[in-house]
């Protein structure tokens, strides 16, 4: 039985995958300005868990709803205050 290196394909694999990376990162739409804002504000949910302020509306004061929270973990009104 002949062992099989497996060289050629892997090797060709190998640098697909390797430059497909950058192709993925690209063809999202404007990947970093979202990146920027929602790390701006899982760090304001971050600070407002350690404040004990997390779960709180920021305008009112009252409760946002687990299902709110749920929904995303950063939001900083109740659903009331969130009307625009
Ligand atoms: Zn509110």
């Amino acid at each position: 039985m002949k062992a099989y290196t497996g060289r050629g394909p892997a090797g060709i694999r190998t640098t697909g995958t390797a430059s497909s990376m950058p192709d993925d990162a690209g063809g999202a739409i404007q990947p970093k300005r979202q990146a920027s804002d929602q790390l701006k504000r899982i760090d304001d949910a971050l600070r407002r868990l350690e404040t004990g302020q997390f779960g709180h509306c920021l305008y009112c004061g009252d409760p946002i709803s687990v299902a709110r929270l749920d929904h995303d973990p950063t939001s900083e009104s109740c659903g009331a205050c969130d009307e625009d």
